[in-house]
């Protein structure tokens, strides 16, 4: 477990970065956790000060897209501690996208082992503003240098963190896609790959060009289905009831949804995970009874939707009437930061009093 080899970094930049106003996504910390699969097992675990990596241009990745990712959040406990918030989920879901691109397993215990060792030598790097927290980036992708399509023999597993700022944002209004599709049954759209976002730029540009956030992903088939949102899983509060998408093959198995799933039923809601469609939406909307529709995902942890455009129909939701979305907010926070009650046994924290 404590093989990764660890190269300080002699000049770290921290004191540079202006804590009180972090831009979202540019900052790095200053170390990384590298891996190598060299065809038949993983090896060379090290962290080491963060730093370009250098390429082969016939590097599989590239070319035929064998790349997934995750990302999670760390807060920190009133004692200064770093938490990370349910990290053999992530562990868990990057090994499921990594047997549906055909690429290597990387081991539960080796993935919380690089995480603490991350979080142990950078932790002075987690923000302590309220909302804040440190984004972490792993992700995986194939190394082979070689032009014909095949599965890789070798990969590179990377962890990097990020400090990012409250993420505060206005109300995102969502375009019901019409026209292009993220996943259809037996594709990708439950790997967190990368490819699935390159598909989706062009119907998310369009919609931006309409002054729509977002676009509002429907089912291949018959376009009828609510699937999810760009990097979100959606919620809707029909009647008192909390509906969300069932995942049933297409759809991102989001931690947010499955930990608001939970947290709503611990407060004694009503959810339901089932097949959703738009006209239900519609019908709902039309008859007063669609209360508030949000978005449950890592990095805004609920972003609460002001509007859904399908057809020609526009659905204004009132935001500010919003009870639930708020709800889940807060108790989210106080759960990554240690001053709400653990019951699921959902944070794993890590002392950095074990220092070496
Ligand atoms: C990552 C992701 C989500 C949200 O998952 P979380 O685990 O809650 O961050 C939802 N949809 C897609 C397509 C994603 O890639």
């Amino acid at each position: 477990m404590s093989d990764i080899k660890i190269t300080r970094t002699t000049s770290s930049h921290r004191s540079e970065v202006d804590f009180e106003n972090i831009p979202f996504g540019k900052i790095f910390t200053d170390h990384m956790f590298v891996a190598t699969y060299d065809g038949d097992k993983w090896t060379d675990m090290e962290i080491i000060p963060f730093g370009n990596l250098t390429l082969h241009p016939a590097m599989l990745a590239i070319h035929y897209g064998q790349s997934i990712f995750e990302g999670m959040k760390a807060g920190i406990s009133r004692d200064g501690d770093p938490i990370l918030f349910r990290p053999e989920m992530h562990a868990r879901r990057l090994n499921n996208s990594a047997r549906r691109l055909c690429m290597p397993e990387f081991p539960e215990d080796m993935f919380i082992a690089a995480l603490e060792g991350l979080l142990r030598l950078d932790h002075q790097w987690i923000p302590t503003k309220k909302g804040s927290s440190l984004y972490i980036r792993p992700f995986m992708f194939a190394t082979d240098e070689f032009i014909g399509v095949r599965p890789s023999d070798t990969y590179k597993m990377i962890i990097f963190t990020q400090p990012v700022g409250p993420y505060y944002r206005e109300p995102v209004k969502l375009l019901a896609e019409k026209k292009y599709i993220r996943a259809a049954m037996g594709g990708t759209g439950e790997a967190k790959a990368a490819g699935n976002y390159a598909g989706s730029l062009l119907p998310a540009k369009l919609a931006k060009e309409q002054g729509y956030d977002q676009v509002l992903w429907l089912d291949a088939r018959e376009f009828k289905y609510i699937q999810e949102v760009g990097t979100m899983n959606i919620f809707f509060v029909i009647d008192d009831v909390v509906v969300t998408p069932a995942t049933t093959g297409t759809i991102l198995k989001g931690i947010t949804r499955d930990t608001f799933i939970q947290v709503l039923r611990d407060e004694g809601y009503k959810v339901e995970e089932r097949l959703l469609t738009i006209d239900e939406v519609e019908e709902a909307h039309r008859d007063g009874k669609l209360s508030e529709v949000f978005g449950a995902g890592t990095a805004a942890v609920v972003a609460k939707v002001s509007e859904i455009k399908h057809m020609d129909n526009v659905m204004k939701i009132d935001t500010e009437a919003f009870k639930v979305a708020p709800l889940l907010f807060d108790r989210i926070d106080a759960l990554r930061n240690g001053v709400a009650d653990d019951i699921h046994g959902w944070r794993h924290p890590v002392p950095v009093g074990a220092e070496v």
